[in-house]
């Protein structure tokens, strides 16, 4: 389903390009790692996105993403 990452900036949604509103961040708890993924959603998107975790039971806390800027650097 995803072949995007966080780098990108862009909603997580297959075929959408908009720039990324909310970060999802959220963990299966089948593995034991734990390893947290991050996924990041357009406004459009982002309740799609939580409906699968939910559907899921992967826990998700969800955020304001704010897109690195280049421009912040000294
Ligand atoms: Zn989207």
């Amino acid at each position: 389903m995803l072949s995007r990452g966080p780098q990108d900036h862009v909603c997580t949604a297959r075929h959408c390009e908009k720039h990324a509103l909310w970060r999802l961040t959220w963990t299966n708890p089948a593995v034991r790692t734990g390893r947290k993924k991050i996924w990041l959603s357009c406004e459009q998107h982002r309740h799609e996105l939580e409906q699968y975790l939910a559907y899921r039971r992967f826990p998700v806390e969800v955020e304001e993403y704010t897109e690195p800027t280049h421009s912040d650097e000294q």
